[in-house]
């Protein structure tokens, strides 16, 4: 490889960026330029990130708390604010659009993917209606910490690039420090997206926008003689799959909103999201979820009310014939229980150490459930011990100890063991494949909350920190970190969770 004289020299933009959606028609955006921060502060770079997205490291910790906050655009970037619509709780709201989140733009990673780099929490734009454009420390904090963390767990997520504080308040019940948190997503299209232009009768839009997520996201879809009837069934397989995941590590987004529901399949705005510690199937903790449409096993139907919600806003694209349209999207909504319902339970079987399928798993995977509900015990941690007990018995009582009444469970280990016969894995084995599904370590309320309150009260950051580092490895036992495997005590329990506006 020659260099020239002037490689050396040359002063590399930290992003490369190259721009598609600021490409799309304009009304599909508005062009947007961050607000300006007083004396912004990065708090954290994630620098493994940063290298696996092409950017220079180096130029971004030297300038990453003037860029992060939106102070510095930087070369190449086309700021802009999405456009889009939404079933809030159920109520059609037809423009929300990023009311506080600014696009600079796509970079392509070091694997050839197109992403997403956005601010969040850089300003108002001409979708605010009266937000103030802004985000708090605490909620930047939370959802640096736990979509790191869902990625951990291998679950597709949109990721974290940094966090900064900006040096001013933001005024919410009470004054809290100002941050921007940088977000980076394989897109920010959602079925809100759609539903924006499917509202205003816009079909050359939905059109438009069908076709550039064909593109960007499942260029496969192409192959089919319907490639948007294939979009919508691949987007359903996607969300099939990941709430099917959500629920094997008892996570609750909390706001499954349209809007809040993206169409490559990754989990986005953590909220008031939270994993649950004792398991209970009508578990919510959003502060604004009172009549629990968002709790933890209303998910998966949730997820297909939202999917209809996409398939009407293509409905004429699927077919010129009305009702045939209809019966092609109704045929993909019923398909993704069936996925779901398969998805699902391929993972509990794992989860319980099976690696071949019988008739009556599910059964014995219900009858696990239903136990834990009732004896009140710690989901991660069921299942966890559970692993240890497959190695040798020896570990059986652990396990049990989960339980409020440890002896409930016997009959269930016994119908346990008797079907393991059955499986081929070896003890050993089984162990080892169930501690790769079934995590130690979770982002607990409980931590987050601590590390939140430390930041904020203090300025401490070294709970964040050591959360960060815990959750990067979350199928490892680390025992120097033990105690962050344990559920709250009583005093430390979290009952509710607040959005982060
Ligand atoms: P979310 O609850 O984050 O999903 O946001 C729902 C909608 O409210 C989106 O259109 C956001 O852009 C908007 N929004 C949330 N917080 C703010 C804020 N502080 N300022 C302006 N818009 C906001
Ligand atoms: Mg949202």
């Amino acid at each position: 490889m020659s260099l020239s004289l002037d490689d050396s020299t040359a002063l590399q933009a930290p992003f490369s960026f190259d721009n598609s959606y600021v490409r799309l028609p304009a009304h599909f955006f508005a062009r947007q330029i961050p607000s300006t921060a007083t004396a912004p502060q990065l708090i954290k770079l994630n620098e493994a990130l940063a290298e696996e997205l092409g950017l220079d490291v180096e130029a971004l910790r030297r300038d990453g708390a003037q860029i992060f906050s939106g102070n510095l655009v930087p070369s190449g970037a086309e700021p802009l604010a999405m456009a889009y619509a939404g079933h809030q709780f159920g109520q059609f709201v037809p423009q929300l659009g990023d009311g506080r989140a600014i696009l600079l733009g796509e970079v392509v990673d070091c694997n050839g993917k197109r992403r997403d780099i956005q601010l969040k929490g850089a300003g108002q734009t001409p979708f605010s209606r009266r937000g103030d454009g802004r985000a708090a420390l605490g909620p930047v904090l939370r959802e640096y910490i736990v979509s790191e963390a869902m990625h951990a767990l291998g679950l597709p997520t949109t990721r974290a690039l940094a966090a900064v504080t900006t040096g001013q308040p933001v005024y919410r019940e009470e004054v809290l420090p100002g941050a921007v948190f940088t977000r980076v997503a394989a897109s920010h299209i959602r079925v809100g997206t759609f539903q924006f232009f499917a509202a205003r009768g816009d079909t050359d839009g939905v059109k438009a926008l069908a076709d550039y997520v064909i593109d960007r996201h499942y260029p496969r879809a192409k192959e089919s003689i319907r490639p948007y009837l294939a979009l919508f069934k691949m987007v359903a397989e996607r969300q099939a799959s990941l709430i099917a995941r959500w629920l094997h590590v008892g996570f609750i987004h909390g706001v499954m909103n349209t809007d809040n529901m993206t169409i490559s399949g990754e989990t986005i705005d953590f909220g008031p999201c939270a994993f649950m510690d004792t398991y209970d199937p009508a578990k919510v903790f959003s502060s604004i979820d009172r009549n629990g449409r968002y709790a933890y096993s209303n998910q998966p139907a949730i997820g297909q009310w939202n999917l209809a919600r996409l398939g009407e806003t293509l409905l004429p694209l699927f077919d010129a014939d009305q009702d045939k349209a209809v019966d092609l999207a109704n045929a993909i909504i019923k398909g993704y229980g069936e996925r779901f319902q398969i998805h699902w339970l391929e993972g509990m079987r794992r989860k319980i150490g099976l690696a071949i399928a019988e008739d009556g798993d599910l059964d014995l995977i219900q009858a696990l459930l239903a136990l834990m509900h009732e004896q009140e015990a710690d989901f991660t941690l069921t299942f966890r011990r559970l692993s240890a007990s497959a190695e040798t018995d020896a570990n059986e009582a652990a396990f049990t100890a989960s339980f409020k009444m440890p002896e409930a469970v016997s009959p269930w280990l016994t119908r346990w063991h008797e079907r393991l016969s059955r499986d081929p894995q070896s003890p050993a084995e089984r162990a080892k494949a169930m501690r790769q599904v079934n995590p130690a370590f979770i982002p607990r309320n409980h931590r987050i909350e601590q590390a939140i309150e430390a930041a904020v009260e203090d300025g401490d950051f070294s709970l964040f920190e050591a959360l960060l580092v815990v959750l990067a490895k979350p199928y490892e036992d680390q025992p120097d970190f033990a105690p962050y495997a344990e559920p709250p005590q009583p005093s430390e329990r979290v009952l509710q969770t607040f959005c982060g506006t």
